[in-house]
C-alpha cells in the first residue's frame, strides 16, 4: 500500500510532532499528556486500514478545537485534503454540542441537522475519524466523572452504535455498544455477561463435537473453510431479550459458528452439508447473500438442532463477506484507495456500494446546500439511527418508535386515551389496517370513538412493550369495573 512510502512516514511523523506542539500542556482527564490520546485515534484508523489523508488528519482532529492551530494552518503544512477533513471532524464537533440528546438529531432542529450535513455529508472519511475519536472516549471512559459517562454512554447507545452499524463496521458497533452500555446500565449488563459466560462454556463441549463433524464433512466434500465460533455481545442480547419479552427461550444464537468459504456456490453447498447433518429449525434459515441487509451485511444464517438436542446458529459467508462484515465501509476504503482519492480530487461523488446509498444521499445534499438549494429534508431517507424510524402526526409532530412499531403502538405513544378508543387508522392519508407496519416518514392520524375500548386481541397487533403495558392498565381496569 501507498501508505508504506517514505514519503508517508515523513509525512505522518510531521504530522506526529506537530499535534504533539499544540497541545503541549495539555493533559487528559486521566493525568496522561493529551497527545496520547490523537495518537490513538491515528493507530485505530491505520488499523482500519483508512487512507494517509484519513491517518494524518486522525492526529490533528483536535488541534483546531482545542489549540490556536487554524485550518489554515493545517492546509498550509499538510495539503488541502487533510484540512478539509480537519475543519469537518471540528464542524461535527461544533454541531454535536447544540444537541443534548437524541431529540435535537431530529429534523426539527433543522438548523444542527443541516450543519451535521454539510460537515458529515460532504465526505464520509470524517465520520469515520469521528467513530474512531469516540470509540477511544469509550475506551478511556473510566478516567471521567460519573455524569460524563453516563451521557457519552448513553450517546454512543443512541448515535454512534448505529451509526457504525448502518456503515456495517460490525467489529466497532459491537465494542462501542458493549463498553457503552456497561455504563449506562451496570447492573443488567453484569447479569448479561455472566449468563453469556456460562452459556458458552456449556456450550463449549458441544460445539467442539459439531465443529468436528462439520469440518470432516467439508473436507470430505473437499470444500476449502475456516470454522470458528462466536459468541453473541451483551448489548445485541439486551436488545433482543427485549423485543422477545425477555423470553431466553427465543435466543437461537448466544453461540454461533461461522463458516467460511471461498466463493458463493461453496457457501450454499456447506449449508445443504450441514442441513444434512443435522435438522434445520424451519423458519430460521436467512439467506442475507441473495437478499442482503440494508446495511449491505451478507452471510446465511441458519439454526439446526444437534443430534444431542441443541440448538446452534450456522453463519456461512465468503471471505470477503466476512471482511466487509467486520470493518464495512473502512473495508471499502481499503479497496478502493485510488479509485476514491481520485473522486475526492476531481469533487465527484463517492462511489460506494449499492447498500450504502444513504451516504450518497447525504453527499448529494451536502453538495445542493453549499450551492445554496434548498433540500427537502423529508425527503431525505435519513434514518441514521438504524433501528428507529420517525412517523407524522398530521400536524406534522414527530414520534419516533423503533422499528417494527404498528399504528397502536403509534396511537398509545401520543396518549392511552387516545391509544384506547382507537377504531382505525390513516396512513399517508388511506385507510389502513391495524397490522400495517409503520414505515420511516409515513404521516399516522389515529380515529377515535368514545364508545370504543380497549380489546384484549390487540395485544398482537401490538410491538412496543410500552403500549402492551398501557393496554395491560386499561384492560385490567375494565374488569374491575
Ligand atoms: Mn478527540
Amino acid at each position: 500500500m501507498v501508505k508504506d512510502s517514505k514519503a508517508y512516514s515523513a509525512k505522518r511523523q510531521k504530522a506526529i510532532d506537530f499535534a504533539t506542539k499544540a497541545h503541549e500542556g495539555q493533559f487528559r482527564n486521566s493525568g496522561d499528556p493529551y497527545i496520547v490520546h490523537p495518537l490513538a485515534v491515528m493507530k485505530i484508523v491505520e488499523d482500519w486500514g483508512m487512507d494517509e489523508d484519513t491517518c494524518i488528519a486522525a492526529v490533528l482532529h483536535d488541534v483546531v478545537e482545542d489549540t490556536p492551530v487554524t485550518v489554515a494552518d493545517i492546509k498550509n503544512e499538510f495539503g488541502e485534503q487533510v484540512a478539509f477533513l480537519v475543519d469537518g471532524v471540528t464542524k461535527l464537533s461544533n454541531a454535536r454540542s447544540g444537541m443534548r440528546d437524541l431529540d435535537t438529531y431530529l429534523p426539527e432542529t433543522k438548523d444542527n441537522l443541516l450543519r451535521l450535513l454539510v460537515a458529515v455529508g460532504s465526505d464520509v472519511r470524517v465520520l469515520i475519524i469521528k467513530l474512531a475519536d469516540r470509540l477511544h472516549n469509550l475506551r478511556t471512559l473510566s478516567a471521567l466523572p460519573q455524569e460524563k459517562q453516563k451521557k457519552i454512554a448513553k450517546e454512543s447507545l443512541e448515535v454512534f452504535a448505529p451509526l457504525a452499524d448502518r456503515m456495517n463496521m460490525g467489529r466497532l458497533r459491537v465494542e462501542m455498544a458493549d463498553i457503552a452500555f456497561s455504563y449506562v446500565d451496570p447492573k443488567r449488563y453484569n447479569e448479561l455477561r455472566v449468563l453469556i459466560d456460562k452459556h458458552a462454556q456449556s456450550a463449549e463441549k458441544t460445539l467442539k463435537k459439531v465443529i468436528e463433524e462439520v469440518s470432516e464433512l467439508l473436507t470430505r466434500e473437499k470444500i476449502k473453510f475456516e470454522i470458528g465460533g462466536r459468541v453473541k455481545s451483551v448489548y445485541s442480547l439486551h436488545k433482543k431479550l427485549a423485543k422477545h419479552n425477555q423470553n431466553m427461550g427465543e435466543i437461537y444464537d448466544l453461540t454461533a459458528l461461522r463458516v467460511i468459504v471461498d466463493d458463493i456456490t461453496d457457501c450454499y453447498l456447506a449449508m445443504g452439508l450441514i442441513h444434512s447433518l443435522y435438522t434445520p429449525m424451519s423458519g430460521r434459515i436467512k439467506d442475507y447473500i441473495a437478499v442482503p441487509k440494508q446495511n449491505g451485511y451478507q452471510s446465511i444464517h441458519t439454526t439446526v438442532i444437534t443430534k444431542d438436542k441443541q440448538v446452534i446458529e450456522f453463519q456461512i459467508r465468503t471471505r470477503e463477506m466476512h471482511e466487509y462484515a467486520e470493518r464495512g465501509l473502512a473495508a471499502s476504503f481499503y479497496y478502493n484507495e485510488q479509485k476514491l482519492t481520485e473522486n475526492y480530487r476531481t469533487g465527484k461523488i463517492q462511489h460506494l456500494p449499492t447498500n450504502l446509498l444513504w451516504i450518497t444521499e447525504l453527499q448529494a445534499a451536502a453538495a445542493q446546500l453549499r450551492e445554496g438549494k434548498k433540500v427537502d429534508l423529508k425527503k431525505l431517507k435519513l434514518n441514521l439511527f438504524a433501528d428507529k424510524i420517525f412517523v407524522y402526526t398530521p400536524k406534522g409532530d414527530i414520534i419516533d418508535l423503533p422499528d417494527g412499531a404498528l399504528p397502536l403502538d403509534f396511537a398509545y405513544r401520543l396518549h392511552s386515551e387516545i391509544g384506547g378508543h382507537v377504531v382505525g387508522v390513516k396512513i399517508n392519508g388511506k385507510m389502513s389496517n391495524l397490522n400495517t407496519r409503520l414505515k420511516h416518514g409515513d404521516i399516522v392520524e389515529v380515529l377515535t370513538s368514545k364508545n370504543q375500548t380497549a380489546k384484549e386481541g390487540w395485544f398482537s397487533k401490538i410491538f412496543t412493550s410500552h403500549a402492551r403495558q398501557k393496554l395491560k392498565q386499561q384492560l385490567n381496569k375494565d374488569k374491575e369495573s
